[in-house]
């Protein structure tokens, strides 16, 4: 079905998130479905997405969080996300974050280095705790997506590589207040080609083997998150390949008796069921551009001036198979890179119109700026 705005919203106030819940609802379904032949723990990561009716749904669905802030530990807590499916992920974390971590008694924290070990062992110890944590490696796998948004190379900040586990191990032995219960990776993000997972699996097992030989047996693997969506075409694919994502890991990871498998999955969750709409405000024909000059920019969806990225956009008041023209859709931002898309054909298009940035559910709102003190979009739900 093709994208429609719910009439009720229509003559809202411009620009604002619109949020479609059966979308969201049905794409959890199909998750959990995906899931639970292999019984795989599934951790949404709240970064994507953090709004509270969004994160009511997810947490309803059976999923745990996938944290990356203090900030994000107490939302999934105040949503209602049980503390033993917490994970806390991130390669600076601070006192106060971890503090506040361990206070909930998290169920992991995903651990990056050394210092960081040492930080989280002195503060377990003066709350008398014992932190649970998994070893983010790095495990120099290429995830054959964008540069920026590739974590698990070797030129990447993210994790330990792999030179230095035997280290790491060595040094956690002196540690006390922390308990290994895992290994972590998470090797990108918005990552289509899904053999990458088959190379990650293949890794792990590589490294679970080795750490063996060294007489640790660990009860959890995190493979992390990184399914990407269809940014080209959503309405052929609403709901992501989750089957064969978890079939590669089915197929290709070496599971050992007892050991659970947790993924951390936030794009591929809510990109599809959020839509950032807009107003037109002019359109300016230069000599050889014809610009759409849009009331959203990179205040409210930041993904195109930050990594490039495409989101298909539909103008939702000239009627399908109207003659289309080619239009640069532009913010209203002051920066160049405030730009939406280039010569995208577009039925002809006025002031006043409204249009439909698709995708937008993940990595949008959540980075809203208040840059050229633009006030917050609102989110609307349906
Ligand atoms: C961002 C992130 C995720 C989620 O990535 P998606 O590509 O949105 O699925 C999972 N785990 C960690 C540690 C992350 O930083």
């Amino acid at each position: 079905m093709p994208f429609q705005l719910p009439a009720e919203f229509r003559d809202q106030p411009t620009p604002f998130y619109y949020y479609d819940l059966d979308l969201l609802d049905q794409t959890l379904a199909a998750l959990t479905a995906a899931a639970r032949p292999g019984n795989f723990q599934v951790h949404y990561a709240l970064k994507a997405n953090s709004n509270l009716p969004i994160l009511a749904r997810i947490n309803q669905a059976g999923l745990g969080a996938d944290c990356v802030s203090g900030g994000e530990v107490a939302r999934a807590l105040e949503a209602g996300f049980g503390a033993e499916h917490v994970v806390f992920a991130g390669v600076g974390k601070s006192d106060a974050e971890m503090n506040l971590a361990l206070a909930a008694d998290i169920f992991c924290f995903n651990a990056e280095s050394v210092p960081e070990l040492r930080v989280l062992d002195e503060l377990a110890r003066a709350q008398g705790r014992r932190a649970r944590v998994a070893l983010r490696v790095n495990p120099n796998v290429d995830a054959y997506t964008h540069p920026h948004i590739t974590t698990g190379l070797d030129a990447n900040k993210f994790g330990i590589s792999l030179p230095d586990l035997a280290g790491v191990i060595d040094q956690l032995d002196q540690l006390p207040n922390v308990e290994l219960i895992g290994l972590h990776a998470h090797i990108g993000s918005q990552i289509t080609e899904l053999s990458v997972f088959a190379a990650l699996s293949r890794k792990l097992n590589d490294l679970q083997t080795w750490l063996e030989d060294r007489g640790h047996r660990l009860p959890h693997l995190n493979v992390g998150g990184g399914l990407g969506i269809d940014y080209e075409q959503p309405d052929q694919h609403p709901i992501p390949d989750f089957r064969t994502y978890f079939g590669m890991f089915e197929q290709h990871l070496v599971r050992r008796p007892g050991q659970q498998v947790h993924v951390e999955l936030g794009r591929a969750v809510v990109a599809q069921c959020g839509t950032l709409l807009s107003r037109v405000l002019y359109v300016k024909e230069s000599q050889h551009t014809r610009f759409a000059i849009l009331d959203a920019g990179m205040t409210e969806l930041m993904r195109p001036a930050l990594y490039g990225s495409h989101h298909h956009i539909q103008n939702l008041s000239r009627p399908a198979g109207s003659p289309e023209q080619a239009y640069d859709v532009v913010g209203p931002i002051c920066e160049s890179t405030d730009t939406f898309g280039r010569a995208r054909l577009l039925p002809e298009t006025s002031r006043h119109d409204l249009l439909a940035i698709r995708s937008a559910g993940a990595y949008g709102e959540v980075m809203a700026s208040g840059y050229n003190l633009r006030g917050k979009a609102p989110a609307l739900y349906r």
